[in-house]
């Protein structure tokens, strides 16, 4: 039976969260709950705990106080690590893509190896993968030989490969030239309409304010503005918020 949407279950729920790098407090009490085919952009100045905000959600970064639930699944030092990265997909500022590997290898590697599909299969999902973000033609290249948006293109295919119900992006297209932005921004416009569960760390407001349902502004490791996308432009309540944005606007 379908439910109406205020009674799913979160996807997310972080509650408290804390990390440390030694001595520096880099989250400080952050909590969020991310309900399924929510877009969440998240945003704030450089070293405001945005990325590492992000990779505690997929243990990349173990937190250290508070706790976070990803899909029913508690998120607890070295336990659920498997799990968890098979629920989330990631993709980074810098691609990460196995340089070794042809573009079709990249993106079957973890199904095959992790969900053990078969290689016929694998590469059949990857092809659809690869036409969904506009990239089929290039299979059977390594990644030094396509451009920027292509790789990164390939990067969101490898992640879309395993099936995760959350995909959680770091500055997709802060090392992209400006020609590629776009194209980028693109596959992920549509990954969010088909109703992919999303949070998304870049400063692109057109974005933002296209397919956005929340903004979430970062201040020194807190979540200082959990809003809408048109209050958050238009009307930001905090100072640090107003004077971030008079900086990037
Ligand atoms: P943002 O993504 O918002 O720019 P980060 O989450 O990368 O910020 O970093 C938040 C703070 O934590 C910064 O001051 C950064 O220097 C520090 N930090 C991040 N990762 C590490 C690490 N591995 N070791 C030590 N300090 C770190
Ligand atoms: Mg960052």
């Amino acid at each position: 039976m379908t439910q109406p949407a205020s009674a799913a279950e979160p996807i997310i729920v972080a509650q408290d969260v804390h990390k440390h790098f030694g001595s520096f407090h880099a989250l400080r009490g952050v909590s969020v709950t991310v309900q399924p085919g929510e877009v969440v952009v998240v945003i704030g100045p450089s070293g405001s705990g945005k990325s590492t905000f992000i990779r505690t959600l997929n243990a990349l970064d173990p937190h250290d106080g508070g706790s976070i639930v990803v899909d029913s699944i508690p998120l607890q030092g070295a336990r659920n690590l498997d799990a968890v990265r098979r629920e989330v997909g990631m993709v980074f500022q810098s691609f990460n893509l196995f340089p070794h590997l042809t573009v079709l290898d990249n993106v079957t590697l973890a199904p095959t190896r992790v969900r053990r599909t078969s290689r016929a299969e694998a590469q059949q999902r990857a092809l659809d993968l690869l036409r969904r973000v506009g990239i089929e033609e290039q299979a059977g290249k390594f990644p030094a030989q396509l451009s920027g948006g292509q790789q990164q293109r390939v990067a969101i295919a490898r992640a879309l490969a395993m099936d995760p119900r959350v995909m959680l992006f770091d500055e997709p297209t802060s090392a992209l030239d400006p020609e590629m932005i776009k194209e980028v921004l693109d596959v992920m416009k549509e990954l969010a309409r088909s109703g992919m569960t999303m949070l998304v760390v870049t400063h692109e407001m057109g974005f933002a304010r296209e397919v956005a349902d929340r903004i979430l502004f970062f201040d020194a490791g807190q979540i200082v503005e959990d809003t809408t996308p048109e209050a958050f432009y238009t009307n930001p309540q905090h100072e640090r918020a107003r004077v971030f944005l008079s900086k990037i606007l």
